[in-house]
Formats: C-alpha cells, structure tokens, sequence
C-alpha cells in the first residue's frame, strides 16, 4: 500500500469518472487533495463524502484549456498545503465525435485544446513547484489512442498523441527531480464511454459495457504510480491493458 500522508496532490477532471475515483483514492491514503474542474457542485457534493470518511480536501472551479486557471489551482494547492507533490491532468473530452470530413473545425481545436494544451498547461504549472522543492510526480492520463488511430476520432487520437510527447519531452527536461508518466487506463465505465457507445462509430462504441474497468482501477493504478514501482515507467506510458501491471497494483490475482 502506497502510503501518501501528508502529500499534496492536484486532480485535474476531478468532477467525476476517473478523476473523482482518484480523489477518493488518493484522499484515503492520507494525501491532501485539491479537486479541479468546471463544474462545483459534484465536486463539493464527493469533497463532502471525502471529508466525512476522515480525508482532506478543497475544490477549485478550473477550466484546464485556460492557463491562469491552472496556475490558480497550482498556486491555492501550494497556499493550503504548503507543497505541490503529485499533478494528476485527467480532465479530458472525446466530444464532438465525427469523421474528419464532417468535423467542425472550431470544435475540433476546442476539444484539443482542452486534453492536449491542458496537459500542457498542468506540467507548465506545476514543473517550476516541483523543481524548486526538489522532486514530484506528474501523471498524464493518456490512451490506446495516443498511437492507435480510430474513425471519428482524429481530434482525440492527435490530443492523446500529443500528451504522451509531452510526456517524453518533460520526462528529458526534468527527469532527474521530477517523476513523469503517462497512464494508458483501457476503457474505462464512465460518462465517456457511455458519450462513445451513443456516437455507434468505430470499434469502441461496438464494445459490451461489461469490457470496461471499473473508475477505482486506474485511481489505485495512479496511486501506484507515486510509490517505488512508479519510477521505471517514467518518460512513457503505462498500460493498465497489462496483465503483468494489473498484477503489481493488485487488481487481479
Ligand atoms: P468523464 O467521466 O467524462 O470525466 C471527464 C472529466 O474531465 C470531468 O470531471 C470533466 O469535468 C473534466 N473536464 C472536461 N473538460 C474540462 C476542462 N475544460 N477543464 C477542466 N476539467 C474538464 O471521463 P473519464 O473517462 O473519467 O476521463 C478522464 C480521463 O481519462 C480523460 O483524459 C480521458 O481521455 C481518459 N481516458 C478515459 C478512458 C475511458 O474509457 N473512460 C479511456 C482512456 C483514457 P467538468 O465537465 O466538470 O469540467
């Protein structure tokens, strides 16, 4: 058990599906959590139940295609809990699904401004903290997308593409202080997969909802990753498709 007391950790996306399973994974192992997203209320409403079971935890309205928001919630995380030791950018989107053809270029740029720069913004953000105070952990939610290509979803595969690079290229600017990993979770139940099955395009939307991991899966994964075993995937991603790591985290026998 990765023991995280007294660590401060920034989620990105935290207002539900794997980023608030992480908030409450990573709260229940003594981290203190900074929860950020767009919407307030289900943050409040989950920071509520983290709070009752003993956790520490403060939310913060932040829209990660915007840099001073992101900055805001680095520097409230600091402000409140004196460090910033794990960065956690999970905050994605897969609409608009649509062929390139039928796309519409001013949403397609949105959507990758939001999981591709919003990577970004939180590794800008957090580096000159975690550098200064002489190490950290920055996980990227990446995807099987990131070097898979699939119909409809050019402006996902390209955003996800584009995190795992960042994640390399962070990796070789700060890998002697700061830990950085990509986490590739598999398909995932969460809104997102229910956004995929409604689009009916590509192989992913065809997939029983039976086929998806659970959300607490890749938040005991990203807990992990902040212990000793974290170290020997930094600079790319790991997949939660394998066996072998599902094994080392304790998901299956
Ligand atoms: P989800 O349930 O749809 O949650 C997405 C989260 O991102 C929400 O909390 C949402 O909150 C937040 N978000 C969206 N746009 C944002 C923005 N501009 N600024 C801040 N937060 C924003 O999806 P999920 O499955 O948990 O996805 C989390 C991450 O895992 C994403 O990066 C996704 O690409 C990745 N992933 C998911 C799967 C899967 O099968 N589910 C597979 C591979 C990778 P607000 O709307 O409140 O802002």
């Amino acid at each position: 058990m990765t023991d995280l007391s007294g660590k401060a950790v920034l989620i990105t996306g935290a207002s539900r599906g794997i980023g608030a399973a992480a908030a409450r994974e990573f709260a229940s192992r003594g981290a203190r959590v900074t929860m950020a997203a767009r919407s307030l209320d289900p943050m409040i409403a989950i920071a509520r139940e983290i709070e009752a079971d003993g956790g520490e935890v403060q939310v913060v309205a932040c829209d990660v295609a915007e840099y001073a928001h992101v900055q805001d919630a680095v520097d409230r995380t600091v402000r409140t809990y004196g460090s910033l030791d794990v960065m956690v950018n999970n905050a994605g989107l897969i609409d608009p699904i649509a062929p390139i053809a039928d796309s519409d270029p001013a949403e397609w740029s949105r959507m990758f401004n939001v999981n591709a720069t919003g990577t970004y913004h939180g590794i800008r953000a957090a580096l000159p903290v975690m550098k200064a105070q002489g190490g950290g952990t920055i996980l990227n939610i990446s995807s099987g997308a990131a070097t898979s290509p699939l119909e409809g979803w050019s402006h996902y595969c390209a955003s996800k593409a584009a995190a795992l690079m960042l994640t390399r290229c962070a990796h070789k600017e700060a890998g002697q202080t700061v830990c950085v990993i990509g986490l590739s979770p598999g398909t995932v139940a969460t809104e997102m997969q229910v956004r995929i099955k409604d689009s009916g395009i590509n192989p992913v939307s065809q997939l029983d909802w039976s086929a998806h991991i659970p959300p607490a899966w890749p938040a005991k994964a990203l807990v992990w990753l902040c212990g000793p075993d974290g170290a020997e995937f930094a600079g790319g991603d790991v997949s939660l498709r394998d066996e072998d790591v599902r094994r080392r985290i304790g998901l299956i026998a």
